[in-house]
């Protein structure tokens, strides 16, 4: 437990310095330009205090609930409009300063994911509705395999060799819509034309977080596939993972359900 908080605290501790530092910013900006706004009319300077300070305390409020809802697991998320106010304006700060800190991007990233699986997980009674889509990275399948699984996941024959198979069975199991892309383009569009409930990705670290940050506000579970060959080559996942994620989505099917 201790673990999974030490690794949302990454993301969240980034934001958070980034804050401060935003704060930092906006009140010298104000100190800068109050006596000029002062000259113009006191009226105007009050209104650029109170844009500045409001806008400072709506995404403190954001990173405060955010960061709450993510460690305790409780959901404190309403309106949900602050997660996207605050993970667009932070998170590329974010990314720049644990970049300056030497911290690993991708470290950095599996953070962000653990933070965003941890708010999906709380936000569960608001998950309206059983569309639910998996999306799988076209390198998944093996590189000797010649089945269009991009058109469709049924090309696959579960041969066993890439564990693209195994995922269709698990799709059909629980009743899952499956798509195979081969990039963000292909993936958006996807999610765009199945308009999903709910998703469960399979990526690597970067393609997790843009895509989570691009399908907001439908909310995402990432798993972060494995790549002993290199990145995007014959890669792989791990099925307990991707299974737990689709349970959460699935509690009420019956294949979720513990066997008496
Ligand atoms: S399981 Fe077999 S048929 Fe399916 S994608 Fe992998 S190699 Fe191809």
């Amino acid at each position: 437990m201790w673990r999974a908080a030490w690794t949302k605290a990454t993301f969240l501790g980034f934001c958070w310095i980034s804050y401060f530092i935003f704060v930092g910013l906006a009140g010298i900006a104000y100190y800068l330009v109050h006596p000029r706004l002062a000259s113009i009319h006191a009226w105007i300077d009050h209104a650029a205090l109170g844009f500045t300070a409001g806008f400072a305390l709506l995404i403190g409020a954001g990173l405060f609930l955010i960061s709450a809802t993510a460690l305790t697991g409780i959901d404190l998320l309403y309106p949900h409009r602050k997660r996207s106010v605050t993970v667009k304006a932070l998170f590329p700060i974010a990314a720049t300063l644990s970049q300056l800190a030497g911290v690993n991007r991708n470290k950095l990233r599996t953070s962000f994911v653990k933070v965003n699986n941890a708010l999906t997980k709380a936000q569960r009674g608001r998950i309206r509705g059983d569309r639910i889509l998996i999306l799988l990275p076209h390198c998944l399948q093996i590189d000797v395999c010649n089945r269009k699984i991009t058109t469709t996941v049924d090309n696959c024959v579960q041969c066993g060799r890439c564990p693209v198979g195994d995922l269709a069975k698990l799709g059909k199991k629980y009743g899952l819509k499956i798509e195979v892309v081969n990039g963000g383009t292909l993936a958006r569009s996807k999610v765009v034309s199945f308009r999903p409930d709910g998703i469960v990705a399979v990526a690597c670290e970067r393609d997790l977080t843009l895509g989570i940050q691009d399908v907001y506000p439908v909310p995402v579970y990432g798993v972060i596939n494995d790549r002993p060959n290199g990145p995007c080559f014959n890669t792989c996942v791990d099925m307990d993972l991707v299974e737990d994620a689709v349970k959460f989505f699935r509690q009420d099917h019956p294949a979720a359900q513990p066997a008496s």
